[in-house]
């Protein structure tokens, strides 16, 4: 028994040992494949910045032929009425979760 998994274990090295060996050779033949340094390559240029949101124009329509306008509560070009403005406190419980004053 014991000479069996000896024997699995010399195996098991000599894959190791061959794969070692592969790797190396594989190093090399890439070292050599890019053979000389050439010049060097040009930094990559920085990202552009992301651009800046859509800004919306006075008379834009939505998709749904809806009017943008300035809001005269948030001061926002926007597609609601002055007087559905989440701005004002009657319109409070209109607020979506994720809305917060942008009123500083
Ligand atoms: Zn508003």
């Amino acid at each position: 028994m014991q000479d069996k998994t000896d024997h699995k274990y010399k195996l098991m090295e000599q894959m190791m040992k061959k794969l070692m060996t592969q790797n190396k050779q594989l190093m090399k033949a890439q070292e050599t494949r890019s053979g000389p340094p050439g010049p060097p390559r040009p930094p990559r240029p920085p990202r552009p910045p992301r651009p800046p949101r859509v800004r919306k124009e006075l008379g834009d329509k939505t998709a749904d032929g809806k009017t943008y306008c300035k809001c005269g509560s948030c001061n926002k070009i926007v597609i609601h009425k002055d007087d559905d403005c989440f701005e004002l406190e009657k319109n409070a419980h209109k607020r979506p979760s994720y809305w917060w004053s942008n009123k500083a």
